[in-house]
This record gives C-alpha cells, structure tokens and sequence, in this order.
C-alpha cells in the first residue's frame, strides 16, 4: 500500500525556528519521555503530538503496523507560513524542506516527502518548487488558498501551470478555515465544516474560473479529503451552470467534466462516500490517503477499500498503490 496523505513536523526547536522572527512561527516541544510533544506556535500551544511526526523510526514501525510499504509525507499546515514576508517564507519552506528529506532519509524505501512553497510570492515558489524536485522530493503540497487569493487567482494558476510544465504534482491541503472565528469554535467544526468547503471552493475554483483551460493538461492536481464537499454538491453545480448564466461566463464545458482533471486521496471513512467518489472521480484518480498521525486519520489505512464490493480488483489495486505509482512517477 501507497498513503499519499501523510504530515511530519521538523524537529525544531524555539531557537531553531527562530520565534518572534515572522508572526507565531510554529516549532516543536518535545516531552521528557521523548514520546510526546505540542506543537507551538509561538507561545502558545497548537496540538499535543506523538513520536511518529518527527521521527522515523517510530514511523516506519507505524507504517508496519498498518500494512503500509511507502507513505508520502508533507508537512503540517501550520507550517506554511503564507501571511509571512515572502524572503522569510522562502528560507522556512527551505528550511522546513530540507528537514522533510532528511526525515525520509533515514528510510528512503518507506518514506517520501512534498515540499511546501511560498505561495505568497509565485516566483519563490517556483524556484523552491524546482530546488525541491532536485533534491528528491516526489511533488509539492500547497494551500488551497493564499488570504483572500483561491487556486483561481492568476499567481497560483501561474504556479499551477509552472508544475505542469515541470512534472511536478501537486497536492491541495485545505487550512485557515473560513468561519473559525465565528460560528464554529465548538466541536472541531473548522474541520469538520469548513475543512470539507475549502476543499471544494479549491476545487470549484479552478473550474468556475476556467483556470484549467488556460493550464496545461498535463497537470497532476491532487485534493486532500476526497475534494471535501465536492463530489457531493456537483450535481448542483452541474445544474446551476445549465441555468444561470453567470455560473456560466468564465466556465465554457459543463463543471463536471472537469472533475476526471482532477485527483483526491480516499479519506471519506464511508463505503457510500467512498462509491460516488470513485462514480465522479473514476476509481483511477482516487488514492489512499490517512492523514497520519492525526486522530481524524483513518485508524485502519485501506479497510474501507478492501470492503467495498464495488470496486473490482483492479480498482482497488489502483487505489491501495498504483494510482500513486503513476500520479508521482514512483515506478514500480
Ligand atoms: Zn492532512
């Protein structure tokens, strides 16, 4: 099995990160026991964390335990660092970059790893993306949205057709959910609510706008969380376009036939999910994706596809590891 779907935080110290140098810069508290940590953002503690994201060892044992032979790692979005100055972005995603490959060196047939970028300035990122590629990585992970900029602003469509130009795939992690200040403090409902629409505005983005007629085709786009509420509300984007022409101005086919440009990981942790995805999707876009070690993960990686009696051999073969194999270029 392939997990494309996969985060790992650098072990960086309060000095290492350089607190107090841009906004609340995250960095890691590692326990006593050295098995349990929090992850800071400047002063203040983010999520209490386990060994697994930030060392190796005690992630390839993880991966043994689960069935899993390569996992794909990215960092963890508060990493990202985009409302930085952009310099300073540059140096951390490097930074952050160059601990994400020396995390997988220690067991380079279990774990790869997608750069972070500095979306916030389209030229950084191109070249981070570029360095990145150099030095090993399989693709670059990227917000699905820059402040008020989504996929569909001309900076990100211009980073977006600089990786189909290059090869480079690319895969979209919803964060800094709409709402979260307001309406949703209780009960995970950022991730919950809002985690699953920054997915499909991401997505609804680059179609509405007619982005993906102006990038090349030969983009790999990859969205977290089985495109989050976008397989299921595509019938009613499909018939707001036949019936409202400005759903239709800047987007010249019908929304859905856009959707087979387009790939996500499996992680809808339900069989019927899991079915209209791979219906809107096709099961060969469709690739296991965990979210480990985080606890809204899939706690038994491939489970859900191995039970599905409607995906033949083939399909699920495709979706437990081939499907990675091609969209990354792993080979066999
Ligand atoms: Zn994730």
């Amino acid at each position: 099995m392939i997990d494309i779907h996969s985060h790992f935080f650098p072990r960086l110290d309060k000095a290492e990160a350089r607190v107090g140098v841009a906004g609340d810069t995250p960095w890691l508290a590692i326990d006593a026991d050295g098995h349990n940590g929090q992850i800071m953002l400047g002063e203040r503690p983010f999520r209490p964390v386990t060994e697994e994201l930030w060392d190796a060892e005690a992630r390839v044992r993880a991966l043994d335990a689960a069935g899993i032979d390569l996992q794909i790692v990215c960092a963890t979005p508060v990493l990202f660092g985009y409302d930085w100055e952009a310099g300073r972005a540059a140096e951390w995603a490097t930074c952050v970059n160059d601990q994400a490959a020396r995390y997988c060196a220690v067991r380079p047939a279990r774990l790869r790893w997608m750069a972070q970028v500095p979306l916030q300035d389209p030229r950084l990122a191109c070249a981070e993306a570029a360095r990145a590629m150099r030095a090993g990585a399989v693709g670059v992970q990227i917000g699905n949205h820059v402040g008020p900029k989504d996929l569909d602003h001309p900076d990100l469509v211009g980073f977006l057709a600089f990786c189909a130009e290059k090869a480079i795939p690319v895969f979209v992690h919803p964060w800094d959910m709409m709402g979260s200040a307001g309406r949703m403090r209780q009960w995970m409902l950022p991730w919950l609510v809002a985690m699953p629409a920054e997915t499909q505005l991401g997505m609804l983005s680059l179609i509405l706008s007619g982005a993906l007629e102006r990038i090349p085709e030969t983009l790999r786009i990859c969205f977290a969380h089985g495109g989050g509420s976008f397989a299921w509300t595509l019938g009613r984007v499909d018939n707001a376009w036949k019936h409202r022409d400005i759903v239709r101005r800047d987007c010249p086919e019908l929304p859905s036939s856009y959707a087979r440009r387009l790939h996500v990981d499996s992680a809808v942790f339900d069989a019927g999910a899991l079915k209209l995805l791979t219906d809107v999707m096709g099961a060969d876009h469709v690739m296991l994706g965990t979210d480990a070690p985080f606890p809204l993960g899939e706690q038994q990686p491939g489970a859900l596809v191995r039970a599905c009696n409607f995906l033949d051999d083939h399909a699920r073969r495709g979706i437990l590891g081939d499907n990675a194999r091609t969209f990354f270029g792993l080979g066999a």
